[in-house]
């Protein structure tokens, strides 16, 4: 019977392919008792199984490729820490010894008290490292059980697509020495560690799609639609003909794509664009050369700092910026200071907690009142400078005496730097994140006052409709097409434009293809988006006649309703 479901499209593309169901040995588990004289056997046999995972997860530790992203060394430290705590490595002991079970079973008690205790956490992201704790107890379980830890290798796995319910890091890891067609998993929202992976796997993938792997068998016949967020199942003869279609069209699309990486963006009528890259970690550099990025315009620091307990040194993240301002050889790279909190947790802060957190002590709020953590970030971005075209941006900003306060701590900064004689921009540009409504409005005073402005759409809508951008259950009120989000954007964009100030996007919508007309018809001029949509986003500007659409975009923005804008947008598109 075929059938379809619905999950988060993490990274985009179709795939057609065979179920390949990832064992959950954790459904495996059998309980019985174990003789008095085995007892001893029964706890060696568990020591063994904890040495093969530790083994199994140092290799992992060590085979890492070079260009592998530096979160993936950082998780897979994470298991080996989780491993090494007596609660995991010791205590399952003392259960097979006191309760005379099999050594699975123990490690599954353990388990199930170490995860209730996890759930108790009030703070979201130490909460969810309960996965973490599942992921490493399945390992050994897996070892236990005598299942292979390593994926086994199939002549035909690019037609194959992995179903499991959770993917664990050091799994996303082994995967990237395979190619699979797809992946999908039952659980993992959009901030979760697999969908942070999916990307840098460059696999169509859907995550939370619930019930997966209960409905899915092995060897089945499944269509993965990354893009839209869809599995089919079963396709019947239609189906498959038309995905097969568009799967061919996809390909041949990229191969076209790819031709247009040397290509200037330059609009019919002759105005310049440029194309920039939203990157994560100094890795993701290679993919932003490689799509021709003219340089990186949102550098999101955050993700140094988490899966650690501790904050990273002055040293630590010169090296980071610096590595990413050396290979953008000559191309302007924005910096982007720590924009922690709400969706974004990391443990070194996790002592606080907040009712409220997308409302919460985040991003530059967070740093005023944290001025040490904030100074040694500036001190090594500006150190960065010096070899390259660094720009300062400030995630957040609400009002004119947080920039004030900015102001006066990069001043300090750059003192402290000059008083060691370290070398550094003098003229660094520093630029303000517009994504609160309130700044938005104030974009005029931004615009003076600062040497550009970046527009953080996806905070923007969150702020401007009360819709929490990590809620599913609200997903569909989060409208980008809303006339109150459309007319802030073209607002910002016109201030910036009036102060003579560089604007950019670099939220979501500034890597959508459909809303590319859109923008450059309300002055947008800079885009900046993960590196995988630049191409798609140049051919439109390629395509695009300003004169031409002005006319419809400001009927477009004069609209009160997102569903006169659909049929418009359309049209503008067309
Ligand atoms: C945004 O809010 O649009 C943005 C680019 O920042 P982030 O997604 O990191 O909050
Ligand atoms: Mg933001």
């Amino acid at each position: 019977m075929s059938f379809t479901m619905h999950g988060v499209g993490v990274s985009s593309g179709i795939a057609i392919g065979h179920a390949h169901l990832v064992s959950h040995a954790l459904l495996e588990v059998a309980h019985y008792e174990v003789p008095d004289d085995l007892i001893e056997a029964e706890v060696i046999r568990f020591s063994q199984a904890v040495d093969t995972v530790r083994a199994e997860l140092g290799s992992i530790y060590h085979s890492l490729p070079g260009n592998a992203p530096a979160e993936m060394s950082a998780f897979v430290g994470t298991h080996l820490m989780i491993l090494a705590d007596r609660a995991l490595s010791e205590l399952p002991k003392d259960i097979i010894r006191t309760e005379s079970c099999n050594a699975e079973w123990a490690l599954k008690l353990q388990m199930d008290d170490l995860v209730a205790q996890f759930e108790e956490i009030e703070d979201d992201y130490l909460r969810e490292r309960k996965h973490d704790v599942v992921q490493v107890v399945e390992r050994v379980i897996k070892a236990l059980l005598g299942h292979p830890g390593q994926m086994a290798v199939s002549r035909q796995e690019q037609s194959i697509i992995l179903v499991a319910h959770d993917l664990s890091p050091a799994d996303a890891i082994q995967f990237k020495q395979h190619q699979f067609a797809a992946f999908i998993t039952d659980v993992g929202g959009s901030t979760s560690h697999t969908a942070i992976l999916a990307r840098s796997l460059n696999i169509p993938s859907i995550v939370a799609l619930h019930h997966a792997r209960d409905l899915i068998h092995d060897g089945e016949l499944i269509i993965i639609d990354g893009g839209q967020g869809v599995v089919i199942v079963n396709p019947d003869k239609d189906a498959l003909a038309e995905y097969r279609l568009r799967q061919e069209q996809w390909e041949l699309e990229q191969q076209k794509l790819k031709r247009l990486k040397q290509t200037r963006a330059v609009t019919l009528d002759g105005t310049s664009v440029e194309l920039l890259a939203n990157i994560e970690v100094p890795e993701d550099v290679v993919q932003t050369r490689a799509v021709g990025a003219t340089g990186v315009g949102l550098y999101r620091t955050e993700f140094l700092f988490m899966n650690r307990r501790e904050w990273p040194t002055e040293e630590e993240q010169f090296e980071s910026y610096r590595k990413v301002a050396e290979a953008m050889r000559g191309h302007s790279v924005t910096i982007r200071t720590l924009d922690i909190g709400a969706d974004k947790q990391i443990e070194a802060d996790s002592v606080r907690t907040c009712t409220n957190p997308a409302l919460g002590l985040r991003a530059i709020r967070l740093c005023l009142t944290e001025p040490h953590v904030f100074h040694t970030q500036l001190r090594a971005i500006l150190r960065a400078s010096h070899y390259g075209r660094v720009k300062i941006l400030i995630p957040m900003l609400s009002n004119q005496s947080e920039l004030h306060q900015t102001m006066l701590l990069i001043e300090r900064a750059k003192q402290s730097l000059r008083d060691e004689k370290i070398a550094f921009d003098e003229l660094i540009p520093v630029g303000g994140m517009i994504e609160i409504p309130a700044a938005a409005l104030a974009a005029d005073t931004f615009a003076r006052k600062m040497d550009f402005l970046s527009i953080g759409t996806n905070d923007l809508i969150q702020y401007t409709l009360a819709i929490d951008r990590t809620d599913d259950t609200v997903a569909h009120l989060y409208q980008p097409l809303h006339p109150a989000v459309l007319q802030l954007i073209s607002m910002t964009i016109r201030a910036a434009n009036k102060a003579g100030k560089p604007v950019a996007v670099c939220g979501e919508m500034a890597g959508d293809a459909g809303l590319t007309r859109l923008l450059l018809g309300f002055g947008l001029r800079q885009f900046s988006m993960h590196p995988a949509h630049i191409l798609a986003i140049k051919r439109q500007v390629l395509q695009t006649n300003l004169p031409r659409i002005s006319k419809l975009v400001r009927k477009i923005l004069a609209c009160s309703d997102s569903e006169q804008i659909v049929p418009l947008l359309a049209k503008l598109n067309a």
